[in-house]
């Protein structure tokens, strides 16, 4: 017998030829003697199932071709091929792109035509929905429903592409709305063969490839979306280091005109209060100049424009020296300080402003985070490097803290320092040093135990670029010494160990004198409102705490304390008039503070103000909804401050008058 499969036998039938499949055997028929008889066609219609499997194969081209775009016009380009190379259910395609104002749809690709021609316009209006001539598109994108075009040669004559001889007659024009978003972001306009009625099967196919073509657009759109957002953030980290470098040196002019004014203005003076005024300003200002040059370190390195000069250097005199200016305060806080850097075997190649940093940095770091025990500082030189470890015996870093230490901006939360002050930048900048001496930092830390960081650069010079080596700056110096870090280092001191801050406050009651005078006045029977209302200050920068104490010393008594903890304490001895809170306090903040209080009945009614150098209106709502009956942003002017501390104390003595009146009343009406 012959057997045929799937064969394609064209059938005039419904008013057209159809394209049909059958599966057909020739079967001789045998008669006596072995004669055949007769042939037995058997046939059978396979129609259903070989279009099925031919529209399935295309759904999958289309999803399979067309998943490597990368941009929504790549898409569309794949999708067309794809199409195009299979023109027996779509013998002609047209891929329209909404433009994101929903005003025009454009053609994705289109060589085919001339560039006006009626059959594929570049570009549809979609305000105008005229459906008697061209292809339904503004319809289709404004009604997001598919429409049958029935009448193609009236409207275009015979439309070329079509593998059949017969002009197609009928097509569909379909949205394309991304998956779970009803917005029509492109058009398909799909020509049905001539040799198959429109029919819902068909339909459905051609609606699934359009489903199919959203897919494709919406994930070629999130990529690009992706990238573009990726792009956008590189532009604008390089947009916030130019910042940053033009802010840092616009900081530093003016910080110079300052520091040079107040350093004679400081050598000019004899009077005792001048000269404290005058400390205090040099001491911020050269604490703001340390920090915009990290800054400008910071926009240099990224910007690969830091100057390094390596020179050859006695690194174990120049870091003992280094160290040592710290020896005073560290013990001064009663910690130990142990200095190993025996003379090293050969000088060591560094550029010593970044050694100066690193130093500080580590030095400075281990004292503020060290509260008992000792601070070690070892240099040796071992296997071809220079080693120098900083070991602290102070809080410790918690495990998971300790990948993201270098990062830059990032803090530790909740580390009970000397201090809550700082920028979470100094580690981040010793990193980038350590690398521009082809070295490496490393940490290893035990919380409760203590912390060590090691810096390791390779001896000699072979590693650095020769045209570095001991050349002049040209840029201008960061440098700042090391008098801003130990400006810095004492002011976080307990006052009476700084030596001297205390016995300057000698007018302010201090926590002591508090102690002494507590049984004298209980909370209920507090006054207030006389020129002694009694002001609580917590702030643990002591520079603050002393200019608030002076401000304020003027009209009330003042007790200032260095955290959230010594406030409540002090308020557990006597009730404040007002409590002065800055809100980043080491161990317990303002906040936390702030919830303590609400949540005691002796103290749910103090008045607080709440200091914070957190601006906008949103960190305002958060202290004021946390119970703060006043915010007030740093920094503020004295003035500012003065109004507003009366005002909170007025709005206490009013409440207190109208609760005694409220008790006379009721003793009166009892009698
Ligand atoms: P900053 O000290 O300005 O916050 P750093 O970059 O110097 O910034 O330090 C980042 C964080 O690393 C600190 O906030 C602190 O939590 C932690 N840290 C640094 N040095 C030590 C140390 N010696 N012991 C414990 N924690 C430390």
């Amino acid at each position: 017998g012959i057997f045929h499969s799937d064969a394609l036998l064209s059938m005039y039938r419904f008013g057209y030829t159809e394209e049909c499949f059958f599966d057909y055997t020739f079967n001789p028929i045998q008669g006596q003697a072995g004669v055949v008889d007769g042939i037995l066609n058997i046939v059978s219609e396979t129609t259903y199932r070989v279009l099925n499997d031919r529209r399935a194969r295309l759904l999958r081209e289309v999803a399979s071709k067309t998943g490597t775009a990368k941009t929504v016009t790549e898409a569309c380009a794949l999708t067309a091929e794809v199409l195009r190379s299979n023109s027996a259910d779509i013998p002609f395609a047209l891929l329209y792109l909404i433009a994101p104002d929903g005003k025009q749809a454009y053609l994705c690709e289109s060589s085919q035509f001339a560039p006006d021609s009626p059959i594929a316009p570049r570009c549809v209006s979609l305000d105008a929905a005229d459906g008697s001539t061209g292809w339904p598109i503004a319809q289709v994108a404004q009604t997001a429903q598919p429409q049958i075009v029935s009448d193609l040669v009236e409207r275009f004559g015979e439309l070329p592409g079509s593998p059949w001889p017969e002009p197609p007659e009928e097509a569909m024009v379909l949205p394309i709305a991304g998956a779970g978003q009803g917005k029509v972001s492109a058009v398909l306009v799909a020509v049905a063969s001539p040799r198959r009625r429109l029919d819902d099967t068909y339909c459905d196919f051609l609606e699934q490839i359009t489903r199919q073509i959203a897919t494709t657009i919406t994930n070629a759109r999130s990529y690009e979306e992706e990238r573009r957002r990726a792009e956008d953030l590189a532009e604008l980290d390089r947009a916030k280091t130019v910042f940053f470098s033009n802010v840092s040196h616009e900081f530093r002019t003016p910080l110079t005109l300052m520091l040079g004014p107040v350093e004679e203005a400081l050598q000019a003076t004899q009077d005792a209060e001048q000269r404290e005024r005058l400390e205090l300003v040099h001491r911020n200002t050269l604490r703001l100049q340390k920090l915009v040059n990290t800054l400008l370190d910071f926009s240099r390195i990224e910007a690969g424009r830091i100057e390094a000069v390596y020179e050859p250097t006695d690194l174990a005199l120049l870091t003992s020296e280094l160290v040592s200016v710290f020896r005073s305060a560290i013990e001064r806080a009663g910690l130990r300080l142990r200095v190993d850097c025996s003379p090293l075997p050969e000088p060591a190649y560094v550029d010593r402003e970044m050694w100066e940093k690193i130093v500080l940095n580590l030095v400075s770091n281990a004292f503020k985070f060290t509260l008992a025990g000792e601070i070690a500082v070892t240099l040796r030189s071992n296997d071809a490097q220079f080693e120098l470890e900083v070991q602290d015996s102070g809080i410790g870093i918690p495990a998971d803290e300790l990948p993201h230490i270098f990062e830059r901006f990032h803090r530790v939360k909740g580390a009970r320092g000397r201090s809550y002050e700082g920028s979470g930048i100094g580690l981040a900048l010793v990193h980038e040093l350590a690398r521009l001496h082809g070295g490496a930092v490393e940490v290893s830390s035990t919380v409760g135990k203590g912390t060590c960081f090691k810096v390791s650069i390779s001896q000699g010079y072979d590693h650095l670029p020769s045209d570095r080596i001991a050349t002049a700056r040209t840029l201008a110096s960061t440098a700042t010494g090391a008098a801003p870090y130990v400006e810095e280092v004492l002011r976080w001191l307990p006052e009476d160990e700084a030596g001297g801050v205390a016995r300057k406050q000698e007018e302010v009651r201090t926590v002591e004198a508090l102690e002494l005078t507590s049984t004298s006045a209980s909370p209920t029977t507090r006054r207030s409102g006389s020129p002694s209302a009694r002001i609580l200050l917590a702030d643990d920068n002591a520079d603050m705490r002393d200019y608030l104490k002076r401000l304020l010393g003027q009209q009330y008594a003042v007790t200032a304390v260095a955290d959230g903890e010594a406030a409540l304490a002090a308020i557990h001895q006597q009730v404040p008039d007002l409590l002065l809170t800055d809100v980043m306090m080491p161990g317990l903040d303002g906040f936390e503070l702030l919830k303590s209080l609400r949540g005691d009945p002796t103290t749910q009614d103090l008045p607080v103000i709440l200091l914070s150098a957190r601006a906008g209106e949103e960190a305002r709502i958060e202290g004021l909804a946390a119970g703060a009956d006043d915010y007030l942003t740093k920094p503020f002017s004295a003035r500012e401050l003065l109004a507003r501390v009366e005002a909170s104390l007025k709005l206490v003595r009013l409440r207190q008058e109208a609760n005694k009146a409220l008790q006379l009343s009721q003793e009166q009406s009892r009698l």
